[in-house]
């Protein structure tokens, strides 16, 4: 069945002033908005926030939903060298491991991935990657390892060449092409954007309720979308 994953770059302070601002909040909104929807996304965690902000994480794992690795210290794979990567993974394994949480996927920050990363990942047990692909459907990259394209953020609402209007509009139509494709794919978004900007947020409700009751897509995280196609 055609699928949406959603995948919630979860930064806190790493994104910057706003994110520090904004990050408690839009993570109280979010998880409210998932609960009320009965809906398990996936969250790619900044692994350093399970050190500074403990009890955020462990709420967002305590509602039941998937916790992806989001860099160590929200690091640019591509300023790292082989070593400084492997450093960087290990750093981000501790510090879950702290909270008991086994990151299932990694989403790079900034977009930005290597192939030392790629050839690195599986051998840290994680089963997914996901970034900007031109793909409708997952892939494998390696043998353990699939990948999943994130075709749209709310990138827009934060660089203010959009509003939430719009932005969710371009979202639309981004489920409409995943629908006709057959495809499966996953939409981002910031837990801290979601806290800076309340009409997104009240969007993104609509905007999971309208999923929720189409029985012609599905909307979940993205581990649970790749077991189903396994
Ligand atoms: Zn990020």
């Amino acid at each position: 069945m055609p699928t949406i994953c959603l995948s919630c770059d979860f930064e806190g302070h790493h994104a910057g002033d706003e994110g520090g601002r904004f990050a408690e909040a839009g993570t109280e909104r979010l998880l409210e908005i998932l609960a009320n929807s009965d809906l398990r996304i996936t969250f790619n965690v900044v692994a350093d926030l399970c050190s500074t902000h403990p009890l955020r994480i462990e709420r967002v794992r305590d509602a039941g939903h998937e916790i992806g690795c989001h860099g160590w210290r929200h690091e640019s794979p591509r300023d790292l060298t082989g070593d400084q990567t492997i450093e960087m993974l290990q750093r981000a394994i501790a510090a879950f491991e702290r909270l008991k949480i086994v990151p299932s996927g990694f989403r790079s920050p900034r977009s930005s991935w290597t192939t030392a990363l790629v050839q690195y990942l599986p051998h840290y047990s994680f089963e997914w990657n996901a970034e900007r692909d031109v793909s409708w459907q997952p892939y494998r990259i390696c043998d353990l390892m699939a990948r999943i394209s994130v075709k749209t953020d709310d990138w827009d609402l934060f660089d203010g060449t959009s509003n939430a209007s719009t932005l969710l509009d371009k979202w639309r139509s981004v489920v409409k092409e995943t629908r006709s494709r057959g495809g499966c794919v996953a939409v981002g978004l910031h837990e801290w954007i979601v806290g800076r900007d309340p009409a997104f947020a009240d969007g993104l409700s609509t905007l999971i309720a309208e999923l929720k009751a189409d029985s012609s897509i599905r909307v979940c995280g993205i581990g649970e979308a790749l077991r189903e196609l396994a």
